[in-house]
């Protein structure tokens, strides 16, 4: 192949298709290799983590990045977006001091108050003074006399909604209900797959295996890097390593090795009887790990749910949580994870874990008791940076010159982390200086509602997960 491209990405996860889309929409030459049939196929996500309220332990400079690149994030994939809040617990038997969690709200808001002083299409999630609202226990007993609402607009009614089916008695006071929305990754990748199909400028490879990478940058040559694929060698100037957990690979044949620690996780899919009236999400902080880690309850569409339980019987797992050393930028989990991450889950994994799944809801939401197992578990390895396994925030590397590292830990990080690859490649001159740049991207909004609609049916339905699960609980337009 004669053609030498600005850029090549090795990746088509959240990180690797947001940038590969944002080079494009600077008329920056791409290509994109992704090792599946469709882009946005690795670890789920769910939650659009717009303040970190579901991580009492980090730091406050975290919860406001991860409000930031929330909302950026929020701008580009409007259609993934599910506007529902989220309802936020700590039971009584929990350490979670209920106060403390409200100074970071007041915090948040005022935080976000100046993203919106900055540019007013920021506010996408509401206004600032409804960011959050707090009910004691009087409050959710006159709420739950209220009637049922089928489709709640006020935070009232959504506590209304969901108070009827929870055991308050369980759980500390005031409960706080929070602007923090549902992320679907099915339509996520949807967006981004049309749009990189209808991008001039982006050459999306997919079900093509990066198999190796060549630095050519002292031999004299028009490039600085060669990525051989089984069948042909691509020419490129700059390298995007945005392989997700696998990163390490690579840098391991560069001779590259930062500590990194990588995590299995998983979350499961379960149906329960159809109810009246849309529910919030539902968190029950826990300490993570100990068998009383937190519970959440994600609500799809046609009576689909998916949880998480910060335990090692649901959601994490025994030697789950590996760390690259000097010798492996790419530790290798044990053979019963790499069962479930490269040849599938047994069905009696699945029954269990889903079931310990529904078991750990129940506790908060006793009818909950009914559901059953909806579809096989989301599941997935990520990588954290550095030996902190609390940090929610990770964004980029750049070990060399002409080559870029993604680390990101949340999706949310995706589109920092393309501005920051932006920037490098200009200042390396990879690409002229690009004067005015813009959180819009037209690809992106080049695309349809129903084109999104088909194209998520479809990738749910092929990645074996029920098609229901495709579609928001509260339609956009
Ligand atoms: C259970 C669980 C729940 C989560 N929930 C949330 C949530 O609610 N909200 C949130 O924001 N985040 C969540 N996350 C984190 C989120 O899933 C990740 O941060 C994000 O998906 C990482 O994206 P990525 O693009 O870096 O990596 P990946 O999505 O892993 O993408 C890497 C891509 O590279 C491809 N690839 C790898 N090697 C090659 C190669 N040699 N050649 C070609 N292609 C290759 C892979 O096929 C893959 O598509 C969750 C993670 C887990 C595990």
């Amino acid at each position: 192949m004669d053609k030498i491209y600005n850029v090549g990405v090795i990746g088509g996860g959240v990180s690797g298709v947001v940038t590969a889309l944002e080079l494009a929409k600077y008329g920056i030459d791409t290509v994109l290799f992704e090792q599946e049939n469709s882009v946005v196929n690795g670890p789920p996500f769910c939650h659009l983590h717009a303040g970190g309220n579901l991580y009492p332990d980090i730091s406050d400079e975290q919860c406001r990045l991860l409000m930031k690149q929330s909302i950026e994030m929020a701008r580009l994939f409007p259609q993934s977006i599910d506007k529902r809040p989220t309802f936020i617990s700590i039971p009584k038997s929990q350490k979670y001091d209920v106060d403390m969690i409200q100074h970071r709200l007041d915090m948040l808001v005022e935080y976000y108050k100046t993203l919106i002083d900055e540019d007013p299409l920021n506010e996408i999630l509401g206004t600032p003074e409804n960011y959050y609202k707090t009910y004691s226990k009087e409050d959710l007993i006159e709420l739950a006399k209220q009637p049922t609402v089928d489709i709640p607009s006020t935070p009232d009614q959504w506590i209304t909604n969901a108070i009827k089916f929870i055991d308050y008695e369980k759980l500390k006071t005031p409960i706080t209900l929070v602007q923090e929305y549902g992320w679907n990754q099915f339509r996520l990748g949807a967006q981004a797959q049309l749009a990189l199909n209808k991008s001039e400028k982006c050459l999306l490879k997919t079900n093509t295996e990066v198999k190796l990478i060549k630095d050519v940058r002292n031999e004299n040559v028009d490039y600085n890097w060669e990525i051989h694929t089984e069948y042909e060698v691509f020419k490129v100037n700059y390298l995007v390593n945005s392989c997700g957990f696998k990163t390490g690979k690579f840098d391991e044949s560069l001779h590259i090795n930062s500590g990194r620690l990588i995590e299995f996780k998983a979350a499961y899919v379960s149906k329960w009887q159809p109810i009246s009236g849309l529910i919030p999400e539902l968190i029950f902080h826990g300490e993570r790990g100990t068998p009383n880690g937190m519970v959440q309850l994600t609500p799809y569409s046609q009576d689909y749910y998916q949880i998480h339980g910060m335990t090692q019987n649901i959601t994490l797992f025994k030697d789950g949580l590996i760390h690259s050393n000097d010798d492996e930028a790419q530790p290798e989990f044990n053979d019963d994870i790499n069962q479930k991450l490269f040849r599938g889950w047994e069905s009696d994994d699945i029954k269990t874990r889903t079931e310990n799944a529904i078991d750990s809801v129940s506790k908060f939401v006793p009818s909950f008791t009914n559901a059953t197992v909806g579809g096989p578990p989301l599941f997935g390895a990520q990588q954290i940076p550095g030996d902190d396994a609390t940090l929610r925030v990770g964004e980029v590397s750049f070990p060399y010159k002409s080559y870029a590292r993604s680390e990101i830990v949340k999706a949310s990080s995706a589109l920092t982390v393309a501005n920051q690859i932006l920037d490098k490649i200009q200042e390396e001159k990879i690409v002229p200086f690009i004067s005015k740049r813009i959180i819009q991207n037209s690809l992106l909004e080049a695309v349809s509602k129903n084109e999104i609609d088909e194209l998520s049916a479809e990738l749910a339905i092929e990645r074996g997960y029920p098609e229901a699960m495709s579609r928001l609980i509260i339609e956009r337009n």
